[in-house]
């Protein structure tokens, strides 16, 4: 019998959702007392010159370390961040850090470009490009020295919206970077559209290319592939040293990953860069 129709409740979730409600909200809430407390911080890996070791730049990598489940993933977290709407507040707080650490390495002596991970979901909407400008005027940090690396292109739903906001932030002089390049759909077509100077080959492709000649043949094409656009090409994951010398010999420039430097705290990549100076790590490469 439908009776009860007209009186059916209207705006009562089920259980499931209310469920999701309060997870959501409590996320947040740990997610906000992560971001103030230090549970949240930076580590940052170097980028380095093939050939000579040099260090030309950082990705900031952001760490979670709970007291009692110890360090939560990053990929993870980062999925929990979008769920809780609270990826905006987490890229805020990397980029103050990586601003701060920047400012520091830059009193230092060393002048290096910092990497920010941007979530591709975040170039759906222009409040990014506000965002960034204002924490850059906050540190009154010089936009040059910051890359944007842009994580799941796969997932921009507007590439013309992203090129406009990509635009922006590239008129404002950051850097901007694909990340996981040949991971995921659309990477051709991200390619074209958006105003990318560097793109990072996924490990993916890095790690079977001594092994696997379909693996380096595809790693050979998309560093010609740069030197034709002429985008920087930076290889990741690169876990050995035969994988290096693999690279250098194919012309790879700028690579990143284990074999170099795991990504450590930043005094550490102070140091590096200071032992390099000496000649300590001179056959680093
Ligand atoms: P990604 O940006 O591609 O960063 C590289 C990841 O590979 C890092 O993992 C790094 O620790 C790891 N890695 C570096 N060298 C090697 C290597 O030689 N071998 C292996 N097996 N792994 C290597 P991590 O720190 O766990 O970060 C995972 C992903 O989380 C990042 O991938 C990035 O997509 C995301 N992420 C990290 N920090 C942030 C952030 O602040 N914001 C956003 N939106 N995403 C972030
Ligand atoms: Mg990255
Ligand atoms: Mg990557
Ligand atoms: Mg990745």
């Amino acid at each position: 019998e439908k009776t009860n129709e007209t009186f059916e409740p209207i705006c009562i979730a089920d259980s499931a959702s209310q469920e999701d409600l309060i997870w959501n909200i409590s996320l947040q809430a740990r997610i906000d007392a992560a971001l103030s407390n230090g549970e949240i911080y930076l580590a940052f890996q170097p980028k380095i010159m093939v050939q000579t070791g040099e260090i030309v730049g950082a990705e900031a990598l952001v760490r979670w370390k709970d007291p009692v489940k110890g360090h939560i993933p990053p990929d993870y977290f980062i999925r929990q961040c979008e769920t809780a709407g609270r990826m905006s507040q987490l890229t805020r707080f990397v980029l103050e850090e990586a601003c701060k650490a920047g400012n520091a390495f830059e009193k230092e002596g060393l002048q290096l470009p910092i990497a920010v991970n941007i979530s591709a979901t975040l170039l759906h909407e222009r409040s990014i490009v506000s965002m960034v400008s204002d924490v850059l005027d906050r540190h009154a940090y010089d936009p040059r020295r910051l890359t944007l690396e842009i994580t799941e292109t796969f997932r921009i739903s507007n590439l013309d919206l992203a090129a406009e906001i990509l635009g922006e932030l590239k008129a404002l002089g950051a850097k901007i970077s694909m990340d996981d390049f040949g991971v995921g759909a659309a990477s051709l077509e991200a390619l074209l559209k958006l105003p990318f100077s560097e793109l990072k080959i996924d490990r993916m492709f890095i790690a079977p290319m001594t092994t696997d000649a379909k693996a380096l043949g595809i790693v050979k094409n998309i560093l010609q592939m740069g030197r034709d656009l002429r985008i920087i090409v930076v290889a990741e994951g690169v876990e050995d040293a035969g994988t290096l010398t693999l690279l250098r010999d194919s012309g790879c420039i700028v690579a990143q990953g284990f074999a170099i430097s795991r990504p450590v705290r930043f005094e550490k990549i102070l140091q590096y860069h200071k032992a390099r100076e000496i000649g300590a790590l001179k056959n680093i490469v």
